[in-house]
């Protein structure tokens, strides 16, 4: 297609990037779907449109109503940047502690921020249910009315994968793909892909970072969430209805220790530059690689653009404030010609 109708067309329709360290490794074909290589330069691009689409076709979102939606970032960039095209206003209410430069491309995006202090899900003041009130507040004073876009708990986020990202693995892959992994935040991804590609005999994996609590009820049948991670946008601690129904056939808890050395190997040596998440999910295809053995074709979601944590993943005084190791060349100064 050489024309788009609008921005809406252009998410989705992401190439498969080989991962040539990972591969070598391994003895596997480990391939990387470049989410990044959306407008809003992530996986959370095809969400928010399913949802937008979603609430219009429910009647729930009428022309120039408002989106409300709690998000580490992503799912808000998505939304704002689908709303604008579609004449829909947005108000994003994030945790204080995700990136400066999310919320700073949430501004550009056009997104009315409320920052709200971090808080476990179980607290009232937790940015999901913040967002939530707020929604049904603006939902009486709008004059358009406000819809919540829920992405934990609206399955129109895990369709996007089922209608989308499933089916163009299968098919740019021309049905070779053995196994897919990656790890959760709503679950959509994770979730939407196996209901695509398990019937069709792929074994599904989920990547779990420390202080997430899903690898544990896979494995235990117990929510428990040892340990913590830098990681954004992944770690959850419930089954979110996105989850309901879903069942890995292989699951690890992936150490930020063995994720990040990943991360700067992806932009040393493939040119890649990608946020944390995309390490554990790598890291993930690795475990998996070796457990299934050699010759199988396994792939993973390159979630999102790294530029958006150059103050933290890949800052080096944040690094070792965290205690995480540095790459040699990102701890280099800038040689300056007097
Ligand atoms: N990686 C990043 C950087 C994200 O923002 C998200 C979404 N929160 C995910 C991974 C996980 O995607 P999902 O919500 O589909 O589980």
């Amino acid at each position: 297609m050489r024309i788009y109708r609008d921005l809406a067309q252009s998410i989705g329709n992401t190439p498969l990037i080989r991962l040539n360290q990972a591969s070598a490794l391994t003895g596997c074909e480990i391939l990387g779907k470049a989410e990044f290589l959306n407008p809003g330069q992530s996986v959370k691009d095809r969400a928010a449109l399913y949802i937008i689409r979603d609430a219009v076709a429910r009647g729930a979102l009428r022309p120039g109503g408002t989106i409300v939606e709690g998000t580490a970032g992503n799912t808000g960039i998505g939304l704002a940047l689908v709303g604008a095209s579609m004449g829909f206003r947005t108000v994003i209410v994030i945790p204080e502690t995700q990136s400066q430069e999310k919320k700073d491309m949430l501004r550009l995006a056009g997104a009315e921020l409320v920052q709200v202090p971090a808080a476990p899900y179980r607290n009232p003041n937790n940015y999901v249910h913040y967002s939530r009130r707020l929604a049904e507040a603006l939902a009486q004073t709008e004059p358009n009315g406000a819809v919540w876009a829920n992405q934990f708990d609206n399955v129109a986020n895990r369709q996007a994968h089922v209608e989308t990202t499933g089916p163009e693995v299968w098919a740019q892959t021309e049905g070779r793909v053995n196994g897919f992994i990656c790890a959760a935040g709503t679950g959509g991804t994770l979730a939407g892909m196996a209901l695509a590609l398990q019937p069709k005999g792929v074994k599904i994996g989920l990547a779990d970072p420390e202080g997430a609590a899903l690898h544990s009820f896979y494995t235990t049948g117990k929510l428990e969430a040892p340990g913590s991670s830098i990681t954004e946008g992944i770690g959850q601690g419930r089954i979110t209805a996105n989850l309901e129904g879903f069942k890995p056939d292989f699951s690890y808890r992936i150490p930020d220790a063995e994720a990040l050395p990943i991360v700067f190997d992806l932009l040393e040596h493939e040119g890649l530059c990608m946020g944390g998440s995309t390490g554990i999910n790598i890291a993930g295809a690795i475990r998996m690689a070796r457990d299934l053995g050699p010759g199988h074709t396994i792939v993973t979601i390159l979630c999102d653009y790294g530029s958006r944590y150059q103050s933290k993943l890949y800052n080096p005084v944040f690094l070792k404030e965290k205690g995480l190791p540095v790459p040699q060349w990102l701890d280099r100064a800038p040689r300056t010609i007097p």
